[in-house]
């Protein structure tokens, strides 16, 4: 016999929110995960009336979930919403999730921005994997840094202050991990939610899907018919990401809602952290307000192409020399 929602006490229940005991039907269940982002976009301050919201959309089940939610639920702030996609030059891959995206962002009346590497960069990511010095320079943070820069270049031009990303609970506990176990501590304090400018233009970056589970969003994605790209990019390598991840997958069917206790602890060191930097000896806060630019990050530009940047060489100027030049 199907278990009835526990929300409404009239349908039957399409899911078991393991963590909280509810049972949700597919009405409750959706409206769950809209209201959540809502709050947490609220909380954090992370959209106002008159922003141009760039959003980051790969035709994944994350980007596009983000894309529909912010559509659905934002009603009353109106946001200008742009869908910014990447072209990374992945024959074979990236062309279906185009398409998808497109598709999508039309029934949804939602104006959808394409920009590719070899446009920006003179270089597509197939070419980029050919012409690699080695294979330490791993795939993912070719394309990462260079992802990046083309999200930041593109919302620019497009007028946006706001750039949107898909990242989940699951992301952002995965990355605390991963820079607790790298050493680099100074990292877990820029990842606090609150927007921070950044850039000449003023830009902010905001994570609204960042208090929900990675497994919910393909719910989401799935009950509110959402069609999305399920084929893997064929340069994923199996980064310390992943072994994480199946770690933390494994530790929440053991102890359901794990992954959101964890959540919440570091979300209270990475506040700390960005009000007591951990580089340096100081015991006063640098920044009590914390939609202030972030005073811990020497602000320089790079000597290459002028953006902002904490090393001589940015990112993506080391990344570019290193695959053309070898250096
Ligand atoms: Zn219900
Ligand atoms: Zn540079």
């Amino acid at each position: 016999m199907s278990k009835q929602c526990s929300k409404c006490s009239k349908n039957d229940a399409i899911y078991m929110r393991q963590y909280s005991g509810e049972f949700l039907c597919k009405i409750c269940f959706v409206k769950s995960i809209e209201y959540k982002v809502k709050r947490t976009i609220s909380k954090f301050s992370m959209i106002k009336n008159s922003d141009r919201v760039a959003v980051a959309v790969s035709g994944g089940k994350d980007s596009l979930a983000l894309l529909n939610i912010l559509k659905n639920t934002l009603r009353g702030i109106d946001p200008v919403l742009i869908a910014i996609t990447v072209d990374e030059g992945i024959q074979g891959y990236r062309d279906e999730s185009l398409e998808i995206v497109r598709n999508f962002c039309s029934k949804i009346g939602v104006e959808n921005r394409v920009v590719s590497y070899s446009e920006l960069f003179g270089l597509s990511m197939d070419r980029a994997m050919e012409i690699r010095p080695s294979e330490k320079i791993s795939s993912c943070s070719i394309c990462g840094t260079l992802r990046r820069r083309a999200i930041d270049l593109f919302s620019e031009s497009a007028g946006a202050n706001v750039i949107a990303t898909g990242h989940n609970l699951d992301d952002y506990v995965q990355t605390f991990l991963i820079n607790l176990f790298a050493g680099d501590v100074e990292r877990i304090g820029w990842t606090y939610p609150s927007p921070v400018e950044y850039g000449t233009g003023g830009l902010k970056k905001i994570k609204p899907l960042m208090e929900i589970y990675e497994k919910e969003l393909v719910l989401y994605a799935i009950h509110t018919n959402i069609p999305f790209q399920t084929e893997e990019c064929p340069y994923k390598d199996e980064s310390i990401r992943s072994a994480f991840r199946a770690h933390l997958n494994n530790l929440e069917k053991i102890h359901p809602g794990i992954k959101y206790n964890a959540y919440n602890s570091i979300l209270k060191i990475a506040k700390r952290l960005k009000e007591f930097p951990a580089n340096t000896e100081n015991t006063t806060p640098t920044t009590p307000n914390f939609t202030d630019k972030v005073n811990s990050q020497e602000h320089r530009k790079c000597e290459l192409c002028n953006r902002d940047s904490s090393n001589k060489i940015c990112s993506v100027c080391r990344t570019l020399n290193i695959l053309t030049k070898g250096n």
